[in-house]
């Protein structure tokens, strides 16, 4: 094969949103199933291109092609080893789940579980500290390069390395991988509606914004640090009070060829590396759920500060509260946050039982609305 014809064959397919960018609703896509969008699965062992859309079927949220107005981009798992980054992104999968349409039609949440597969498989079944992907190198005895080095801005500059033996090994060339070739692909895809980029890694407690390859700040160095300084006072209000924020390189240290240092440059108005809590790459498994918790509550509220919207902001005084029913199943709805759980549930059983009643009322309209020949027909039941 020719290798332009191979660059090009190695190169991810165009995400299957791409498709639906521009098209327009109508009567045949009412009552179609509602998803929640998840990509995942951007490399796979023996270097196919696996490209997935994982499409959970729910009640409560758009479909991908109605999206809202502002989009924020939530990558995680780009570092093997800092496991608490997507267990935090199945936590918050969860919570666009319960958190229903009326909130999603102000927000919708791009959430990438996992972007770098290979390593993290390998964290588990060789070495717990693997950091990088499982790319070949040209020294045979090293293999991976460093997914957040390999990014075009400013690649190959401070803060990498060309040591394919190197912990931040940046790759041949920008973009080599397929993994950074698939997030920049997604974000190419939702670019105008992204206002907000969270990569999320562990650990150290940091918010940190770009530039990372420089010590000079840039443009939009003032509105990222005012969104910086809320997302941590959100976090300590949520009991992480630890954090600290800053410019990448001053606050932790230069990195170039990196996804902040990207994004900012491609458009996305806000974008942040998060360090997560701990003091290794081995976080308290105890813990992961408080943690995430804090940080859902910090993104609903940082969500309607950056979208400025009134009704998206109101989310930001309550929180989600889950019922289970009878039957095994489940119900949420927003309560205010200052209503004692127990109060709060009995809330949310009420506007359940409220809106099974008139879902039932609603049934015995249509059947008594049928014709009388229907009506016998379907008393052979
Ligand atoms: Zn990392």
């Amino acid at each position: 094969m020719m290798q332009q014809e191979k660059q090009r064959a190695d190169r991810p397919r165009d995400p299957p949103l791409l498709k639906s960018k521009g098209r327009k609703k109508t009567n045949r896509m009412k009552g179609k199933k509602q998803f929640v969008l998840i990509e995942a699965g951007f490399a796979t062992p023996f270097f196919l291109r696996l490209h997935l859309l994982l499409s959970l079927p729910l009640r409560t949220i758009r479909p991908c092609h109605t999206i809202g107005l502002r989009a924020p981009f939530l990558p995680t798992g780009a570092h093997a080893r800092e496991w608490l980054s997507p267990a935090m992104a199945t936590f918050l999968a969860q919570k666009l789940a319960d958190a229903g349409k009326k909130f999603l039609q102000h927000v919708a949440v791009v959430l990438v579980p996992m972007a770098n597969p290979d390593g993290y498989e390998f964290s588990h079944t060789d070495d717990r500290l693997w950091r990088k992907n499982r790319r070949n190198t040209s020294k045979s005895e090293c293999k991976g390069v460093d997914l957040n080095r390999n990014w075009s801005k400013s690649w190959g500059t401070s803060g990498s390395s060309s040591n394919p033996c190197s912990e931040i090994y940046r790759g041949p060339q920008s973009f080599s991988e397929p993994e950074s070739r698939a997030l920049r692909d997604l974000a190419r895809v939702w670019i105008k509606k992204f206002t907000l980029f969270l990569s999320l890694h562990s650990y150290g407690s940091y918010i940190l914004y770009p530039w990372s390859h420089t010590q000079t700040a840039s443009a939009r160095n003032r509105p990222l640090k005012n969104i910086a300084r809320k997302i941590t006072k959100y976090l300590k209000t949520n009991g992480y009070k630890n954090f600290l924020y800053g410019q990448t390189s001053s606050t932790l240290y230069q990195a170039s060829g990196t996804s902040e240092d990207y994004m900012l440059t491609a458009g996305i108005k806000y974008d942040y590396t998060v360090e997560l809590p701990g003091f290794s790459f081995q976080f308290n498994v105890k813990k992961i759920k408080s943690v995430s918790r804090a940080f859902w509550e910090m993104l609903v509220c940082i969500f309607g500060d950056i979208g400025k919207q009134k009704k998206l902001k109101e989310y930001c005084s309550k929180r989600i509260v889950k019922i289970m029913l009878e039957d095994g199943s489940s119900y949420s709805d927003w309560v205010d946050k200052e209503i004692p759980l127990d109060e709060a549930k009995d809330i949310v059983r009420e506007k359940y039982k409220e809106k099974h009643k008139n879902k039932v009322q609603t049934t015995t309209a249509v059947n008594t609305s049928l014709p009388a020949a229907t009506k016998e027909t379907m008393g052979g039941f």
